[in-house]
């Protein structure tokens, strides 16, 4: 039950234009401004897109699913909501994730402090007045006490720079950006770079119409069958029926999803029971449910290495020729390093007729013509090229906008050796700035919904108290943001996360610095933000409100 009742029914904001601004109308920007309104508060959400949805209004390539199951990939603050949806399958596909976001939109008349088709340049937090200044793209400059960037964590395109892609005649994609009207490939020969989870779902998909699909691969990735299938109405309200321990149970876990976790380590079974185990997961489960096989999966390199060799030798039993099987094969691979994939028919794909493979690991590729794309000497003819090259990861968006906190200090000068951060909420010098599943918060290794509703309610809650107590503003200590930064990674150390190049370390974007950026563990997480505020907001300055400033 939604029990947040308003402070006063009218909007508040009375120095300022408005109370506050979020930045981006994805599922964190919908939900924050909800609760925002729900204390009375007026705010407004700037959204560079022309609808809601973030990542799900802008990656519409073909085979575009959530790798969270749907029951679990959901609001939960109102239970009518969550009650009334039906979800057509066990991983929905992303037109039906839109229309769910777009569903919320009207369901609770967000649309009307939604301002689409915006980005925001830069925000300046102004110290003789204690609020921001933030500068749009139409030209226009508003104020607000408190700034919320809800930007997502993948919402910026890694774009590698390659010799004469200028020069290319046909149509360039990216998976992340893909355009609204759909995209026909019949007849067509078609070029894809980039084998993480976007372009692992799309290949099936393009490979099913186009005339030949040459996929170029640098990294093999492991991925595991993802088990979709359709969700029965039985299914679904037995999930209804007990939604309630659901989510408190998803709350209390490490990923904040219900995993199915099987709490024995790998290494104390026989090989055979091993075997068993992984079959049975594999079969059954599939997706990222098979990385809870065992417990120590993401913590023992010894246990890691015998959940990989069990998936190399599935590649080698789908894939028909042993030379395209061994390419796709990441052997030597940390599973779960680089987070791990889920697909339909991903390697089966790969026996077509239709499908190329092009390992361009040993030899990057070396240029594109007008019509081909060279590596090795060798001319591969394409029509359409689709880059799927993921993500400048959990900053880009925040380093995106020019953000100045006090004595005019730009976020991305304080961040150049990688982001810092007290809890991924706030960061020490930008007073009343928040960030929803910001660096050093779990976000990317949770089931994003649930970290979603902790930090907005926690963000709320946390503005609720400075109304209600008459605080002007909050801001992180900086031996707090120091310790937590350490405790990021001191955690991180212990699993096998940052013993290869993924884009959790930033390492997928040339000249970024290499630094974990989420935070391990969303159970322990919730318990520190409870104890944080049960101890007065321990670690945080907050700021009394001196006469109000006209
Ligand atoms: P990604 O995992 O970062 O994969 C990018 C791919 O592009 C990698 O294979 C990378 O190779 C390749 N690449 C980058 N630069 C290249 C270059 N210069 N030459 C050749 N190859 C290059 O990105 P993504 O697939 O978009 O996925 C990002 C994340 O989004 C996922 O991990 C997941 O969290 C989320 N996502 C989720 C879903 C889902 O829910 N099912 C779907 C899509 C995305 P290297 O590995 O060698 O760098």
């Amino acid at each position: 039950m939604d029990d947040r009742s308003p402070i006063s029914a009218k909007a508040t904001a009375k120095t300022t234009d408005f109370d506050a601004i979020v930045v981006g109308a994805g599922f964190a920007g919908m939900f924050m401004l909800h609760r925002l309104r729900q204390q009375g508060l007026k705010a407004r959400v700037f959204e560079r897109g022309s609808g809601v949805g973030g990542t799900w209004f802008w990656n519409r390539y073909p085979g575009a699913r959530c790798d969270t199951e749907s029951m679990e990939y959901s609001y939960q603050f109102d239970d009518a909501l969550q009650q009334e949806w039906n979800w057509p399958e066990r991983y929905s596909a992303q037109p039906e994730i839109l229309k769910y976001a777009n569903h919320v939109a009207d369901r609770y008349d967000l649309r009307s402090d939604l301002q689409f088709n915006t980005k925001v340049l830069s925000a300046t937090f102004d110290e003789s007045r204690n609020c921001w200044t933030i500068a749009t793209d139409d030209g226009k400059r508003v104020t607000a006490r408190y700034f919320i960037m809800a930007t997502g964590t993948l919402s910026i395109a890694n774009k590698p720079q390659f010799p004469g892609v200028e020069s290319f005649k046909g149509r360039v994609l990216y998976t992340s950006d893909w355009p609204h009207e759909g995209v026909d490939f019949t007849g067509r020969k078609v070029g894809l770079i980039g084998t993480g989870s976007s372009g692992i779902q799309s290949t099936p998909h393009i490979a099913a119409q186009a005339d030949h699909l040459t996929v170029f691969q640098r990294t093999p990735n492991f991925s595991v069958p993802a088990r979709n299938r359709p969700l029965s109405e039985e299914e679904r309200n037995t999930t209804k029926a007990r939604y309630g321990e659901l989510r408190k149970f998803t709350y209390e876990q490490p990923f904040a999803t219900d995993f199915h976790l099987n709490d024995q380590s790998a290494l104390s079974v026989s090989p055979e029971e091993r075997k068993r185990i992984y079959e049975q997961r594999w079969n059954e489960h599939g997706g990222l449910h098979f990385m809870a096989a065992f417990n120590d999966l993401m913590f023992n390199s010894e246990a890691n290495k015998t959940v990989a060799e069990f998936i190399v030798d599935k590649i080698h039993g789908i894939v028909n020729d042993p030379d395209k099987a061994e390419i796709l094969a990441p052997r030597n691979g940390v599973v779960g390093c680089k987070r791990l994939c889920s697909d339909t028919d991903y390697f089966e794909t790969f026996n077509r007729d239709n499908v190329s493979l092009v390992d361009v690991s040993k030899q990057p590729i070396e240029s594109f013509t007008a019509n081909s794309i060279k590596v090795g000497g060798n001319d591969y003819p394409v029509d359409d090229i689709v880059f799927a090259t993921g993500f400048d990861a959990m900053t880009g968006a925040l380093l995106g906008v020019d953000i100045k906190g006090r004595n005019g200090q730009p976020l991305r000068e304080k961040w150049s050796a990688g982001p810092r951060t007290y809890l991924g909420l706030q960061t020490v010098g930008f007073p009343n700035l928040f960030f929803i599943s910001g660096p050093g918060s779990p976000s990317v290794l949770t089931n994003m919904m649930v970290s979603i509703d902790q930090h907005v309610n926690f963000i709320s809650d946390t503005i609720r108290h400075l109304e209600q107590s008459g605080v002007a503003l909050i801001e992180p200590q900086q031996p707090a943001e120091d310790a937590w930064v350490d405790h990021v990674n001191e955690v991180a150390d212990l699993t096998v996360y940052p013993t290869c190049n993924s884009w959790y370390l930033g390492s997928n974007v040339p000249g970024k610095t290499r630094v974990f950026m989420p935070y391990v563990g969303f159970n322990t997480y919730v318990d520190k933000c409870k104890d944080v505020v049960a101890k007065g907001y321990q670690g945080f300055t907050l700021v009394r409100r001196a006469a109000e400033t006209a």
